[in-house]
């Protein structure tokens, strides 16, 4: 029984995983798909650099693919396995939203964290038709939308709040052979 649940909830997040590449590739950035939802706040996202969208809009969001979830699963898996595989989605799909927003407000303290910012920030400033998981980039390998990042170009006004010594708009040394800032840089008084 205990297998049972771990299981369930696995399957749950990585269930989540595939949501979170499936969301944000086509719902965000493929134009047959568009206009809904969340591809306008997406788009808002990428445009404004640090704009997220506000959590009762998340909520609905979230609401929606859940309502559509609960029926099939708990037919399929029962009322406890269907009901711990949903709570699988729902707890990875609330790390994805922890993770995603540290991903722009934090440099990131992990081999993991860093590669995953390159991953992600590649996506913003080079090419959104790639990389396209935000936690991992295993849907990327999958269906062949993996790019290794070289160095990354950031637009300065779009620039996350630890890429650069505010001081004096220099990319810190320890970000400067991933990320370059581009763009006018601001005058100086
Ligand atoms: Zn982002
Ligand atoms: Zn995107």
């Amino acid at each position: 029984m205990i297998g049972g649940i771990a299981i369930a909830l696995i399957l749950g997040a990585v269930t989540w995983t595939f949501l979170e590449y499936c969301i944000h590739r086509w719902l965000g950035h493929d134009r047959r798909f568009r206009p809904n939802f969340f591809g306008e706040e997406h788009i808002r996202h990428h445009s404004e650099g640090n704009y997220f969208a506000a959590a009762w809009k998340k909520a609905v969001m979230a609401a929606i693919v859940l309502a559509l979830l609960v029926g099939p699963t708990l037919l399929l898996g029962g009322g406890l396995l269907g009901s711990l595989y949903i709570a699988g989605i729902v707890l990875a799909y609330l790390a994805y939203e922890w993770f995603h927003h540290h991903e722009h407000v934090s440099p990131g303290g992990t081999r993991y964290g860093r590669f995953t910012r390159r991953h992600h920030f590649y996506h913003h400033f080079v090419d959104p038709k790639v990389n396209h998981g935000v936690t991992s980039p295993i849907w990327d390998f999958v269906f062949r939308t993996y790019r290794r990042p070289d160095q990354i170009g950031v637009p300065r006004r779009l620039q996350m709040v630890w890429l650069a010594d505010p001081a004096t708009g220099e990319v810190w040394p320890q970000h400067q052979g991933g990320y370059a800032l581009r763009g006018p840089a601001p005058r100086q008084p």
